[in-house]
């Protein structure tokens, strides 16, 4: 928590009695309005299944939309439907499962942590751990929130829980005005939520503030009238205040802003640079934090093909096992250096790592379309181009070259495959390259089956 002595009181909660009615409101409400989601309506046969079960969906939820999720849920649930399940399986399927979710990092961590060499099954025989300290400390990937969830929802354990949402609701209900990502803001959510939540049932009381913040409080326009904690939110207070004031004839002699009613100097309150602002009522809490700047890189990519009888087949190569987009699959793909001349020079150069002399000889090199791809602080700009071989295809089944793994596909395969959402980019501007009147309906006609896969069409030979 921050500082006591440097922050008003009304930042935390005034009495015993505000908080029981808090966590009776909030969870009578939850009760009632509570979305059904798979994760909450699966039944689990053991504490250890169900412990698994919330993990999948906390790690999935992270940075991604609740209705992206759910199919992708069930699918994960369904494949592999026990920790065991999940250890035993390639990073490959499992990268190919979460395909189109993102931030591939989180899926590779919580592969890790159920792979046989990690502590879940070896060292704890298939057991998760089941307090929040001890899945933070033991299982890679796991931080204080997943923790948190894991706990409170599988295992019961008083321990409150911050994220995104839980984040909007505090700092509206306590009126928190320095940025949210601070550590002092931070320190003091989690001091708020852990002194919040409901002794008896930690994991539903939980649940209830994340999907409180969801569905009725929102970023741009919280429905403050069906709220159930609205009697304890300082911001709306704020709001009515405002209002009262704004009529009264005091504010006729000023500019019509209630005067500051925090005490100065507090750590939490609102700034005095960035006061509060009528017009945005109670959003504006919570207050932003500094945007990290984004770096833009670019990079010269090659959508190289062949076509036989009929069927197109695409060069991919295997990104390396660390960094960003580790493991994906993607066009061949290299950074762009103004100071190495032309790109395509440079990106035939790339290619000579995958293709012999003889396939290159004869290249068709089409126009270069731009595609630009935002990943959390990283921007990349690849410029496109359509590579198209006349190659003796008998050639082109070699899998790798100087450990660089590589591989033919049809269209079909490559979207069943791990590829980032800038790699589906790449292919839609490489085909609006190779014929502008090649319009969406045939490509889906030919993902609808008349496709036959690579394998088949070397077995056939
Ligand atoms: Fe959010 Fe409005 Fe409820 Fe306050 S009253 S917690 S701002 S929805």
């Amino acid at each position: 928590m921050a500082d006591a002595s440097a922050i008003c009181r009304s930042h935390s909660f005034e009495s015993d009695e505000e908080i029981d009615g808090i966590r009776k409101r909030l969870l009578t409400w939850y009760e009632a309005n509570k979305r059904d989601l798979p994760w909450r309506s699966r039944k689990a046969q053991s504490l250890n299944e169900k412990a698994y079960a919330v993990w999948v969906s906390e790690v999935m939820l992270q940075q991604t939309r609740v209705a992206a999720v759910i199919d992708k849920y069930k699918i994960w649930m369904k494949k592999f439907p026990a920790v065991e399940d999940l250890a035993k399986a390639s990073l490959d399927e499992v990268q190919e499962l979460w395909s189109g979710m993102g931030y591939y990092s989180r899926c590779k961590k919580l592969h890790e942590a159920a792979q046989k060499n990690t502590k879940v099954v070896n060292d704890l025989n298939g057991i998760i751990p089941t307090s929040c300290e001890e899945l933070a400390k033991q299982l890679p990937g796991v931080g204080r929130y997943t923790a948190a969830a894991i706990a409170s929802i599988a295992f019961n354990e008083r321990v409150g829980i911050v994220d995104g949402n839980v984040i909007r609701v505090l700092s509206r209900l306590r009126r928190v005005g320095v940025a949210h990502n601070s550590k002092i803001a931070e320190n003091h959510f989690w001091f708020c939520s852990n002194k919040l939540v409901d002794e008896e049932c930690p994991g539903d009381f939980n649940q209830a503030l994340m999907e409180l913040g969801a569905t009725v409080c929102t970023p741009k326009s919280p429905a403050c009238s069906s709220c159930p904690v609205s009697s304890s939110c300082l911001a709306l207070k704020q709001v009515h205040e405002q209002r009262k004031f704004a009529s009264s004839k005091f504010s006729k002699t000023d500019n019509g802003s209630l005067p500051d009613i925090e005490s100065s100097g507090c750590s939490l309150c609102l700034p005095p640079t960035e006061p509060w602002d009528s017009d945005k009522g109670v959003t504006n809490f919570p207050r932003r934090g500094k945007k990290t700047a984004v770096k833009t890189e670019e990079f010269i990519s090659g959508v190289t093909s062949f076509r036989s009888n009929d069927i197109d087949y695409y060069l991919i190569v295997k990104r390396p096992s660390t960094g960003l987009l580790a493991g994906l699959w993607e066009f061949p793909t290299v950074p762009f250096l103004s100071s190495n001349g032309e790109k395509k020079i440079q990106l035939l150069g790339h290619l000579r790592k995958f293709l012999s002399e003889d396939e290159l000889s004869e290249v068709e090199i089409r126009e270069s379309k731009t595609v630009s791809h935002l990943f959390s602080h990283r921007r990349h700009i690849y410029h496109i181009h359509k590579i198209i071989l006349s190659i003796n295809h008998q050639t082109s089944q070699s899998l790798s070259k100087d450990l660089v793994h590589f591989k033919w596909v049809t269209e079909e395969e490559l979207f069943r495959l791990a590829i980032s959402a800038a790699v589906k980019k790449m292919f839609e501007a490489s085909g609006d390259i190779v014929s502008p009147n090649v319009g969406s309906k045939t490509r889906k006609r030919k993902l609808n089956g008349t496709q036959q896969s690579l394998e088949k069409f070397f077995k056939s030979k």
